[in-house]
This record gives structure tokens, C-alpha cells and sequence, in this order.
């Protein structure tokens, strides 16, 4: 495991769930001293029990390496609790609220996730280090319903000018949705799986966004339109 990963630099590794699907952090930090400690009582270190800030209980793969901007394997089915402990553990929160508020595509509504996530940093208490607590969790809750630009099935799998034409600049079914509220394929779905489907798309700024700029006193624009 430590061969793959240097542990002075990333003190957090990518888990996979063992039940469910998607992608945690492992602090490396609290599992090696567990490992050593099994190893000298004999026991098989891949025995050791290993669960994410989140409390899901994870397998180590050496191959998807550290828990990073930059990594392919968290592109998709990234766990936002467990990302937003590591981002404040590590002094990253720009790049983690730039990781969210990008999905708009440039759209208003992102600005608006901005916003919020600024309100709750300024204000909720921070948790015990490399924990999950109030506040990591309550930014997790926001970054789950943030604002995703979406555009139709022929320009995600064609591209715009093969789907609209060459003189499209912009995909005339595209929509700014919350995918956690709207109905996503489940794995049945193969490489659709994640992808909203027609009954059930929920456009953003969802409830769960405006609750947290009314609690927050944000002004939300052209809010009825949204909703
Ligand atoms: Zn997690
Ligand atoms: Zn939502
Ligand atoms: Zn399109």
C-alpha cells in the first residue's frame, strides 16, 4: 500500500465502498498504526478493518492511490462527506468549492453554491480534525444538491456540432438540474448509469439550495423562474 502512495505528502487515500458503489478517503494516518499493530500481533494486516471519515467501511486498493484533485478514479461516485473533511484538512477548500461550482458550466447558479458554501465556512464550527462534523457534513449536504449543467443524450454522446449543427454554440435542451433530487440510472443502466432520465429532472436551484440561502440570508436571482 505505502509503496504506491507517498504518505508525506497525502495523508488520505482513496477507498472503494464494500457495499454500495462509490469512492471514500482513507486517512492513512489513523490505518498504518492499526496495520502495525496487527502485523506485530501476528494477524494479517489485510484483516484490519479500515472505514472513511464518513463511516463506511472501505477497501484499500493501492492502485487508485491518493485521494486528489487530480484522480481519475474520483471523477465520478466521488463521496462528497469524505472530500470535504479531506479539503479542510488539507487547506484545500477553493479547489473543492471550484470542483463543485464548475458543474454549472458557467451559469449563474453556481455562484449562488459559492455563496452558501462561503455562508456555512463562515459560520458553522469547525469539526474535530479529519473527522466528518457539522460543518464538513452540512458543505456535503450543499455540494450533493449542487447545480449541474446538463445537455441532451445527442450532444453528450456526439458532441454539439454533430447534434445541433455547426453554427450551435449552445445545446438548445441543455438544463441547469440538481441530480441528487432528480432520478438518476442505477447500474442496470451500464455506461448510462448516473445519467437523468425524462420522468423525473428537478431543475436547481432545488429546495434544498433555497433553504440554505434563506437560512443564510443570499439573495437568490430570478427566483421564480428557477423554481
Ligand atoms: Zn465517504
Ligand atoms: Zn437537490
Ligand atoms: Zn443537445
Amino acid at each position: 500500500m505505502s509503496a504506491a502512495i507517498d504518505y508525506e505528502q497525502h495523508r488520505f487515500a482513496i477507498g472503494a465502498a464494500l457495499s454500495g458503489c462509490g469512492y471514500h478517503a482513507i486517512d492513512l494516518e489513523m490505518l498504518f498504526p492499526r496495520i502495525s499493530s496487527a502485523q506485530a500481533a501476528g494477524r494479517n494486516p489485510a484483516e484490519v478493518e479500515a472505514f472513511s471519515p464518513c463511516g463506511a467501511r472501505v477497501q484499500v486498493i493501492a492502485k487508485l492511490g491518493p485521494f486528489t484533485y487530480g484522480s481519475r478514479w474520483l471523477t465520478r461516485l466521488r463521496c462528497e462527506r469524505c472530500s470535504w473533511v479531506v479539503a479542510l484538512n488539507r487547506g484545500t477548500v477553493e479547489q473543492e468549492i471550484d470542483l463543485y461550482t464548475a458543474e454549472a458550466g458557467g451559469d449563474r447558479r453556481g455562484e449562488l453554491l459559492r455563496d452558501i458554501f462561503t455562508s456555512i465556512l463562515a459560520d458553522a464550527t469547525p469539526g474535530p480534525d479529519s473527522q466528518a462534523g457539522h460543518r464538513s457534513d452540512l458543505l456535503a449536504h450543499a455540494a450533493r444538491h449542487r447545480p449541474v449543467l446538463t445537455v441532451c443524450a445527442k450532444c453528450s454522446e456526439a458532441g454539439l456540432s454533430a447534434a445541433h449543427g455547426p453554427s450551435a454554440s449552445r445545446c438548445p435542451h441543455a438544463a441547469v438540474v440538481c441530480q441528487e433530487c432528480s432520478f438518476t440510472a442505477g447500474s442496470w443502466a451500464g455506461e448510462w448509469e448516473g445519467v437523468t432520465t425524462d420522468e423525473c429532472v428537478v431543475a436547481s436551484p432545488c429546495s434544498t439550495l433555497l433553504a440554505l440561502a434563506d437560512h443564510y440570508g443570499l439573495a437568490v436571482k430570478g427566483r421564480e423562474e428557477c423554481r
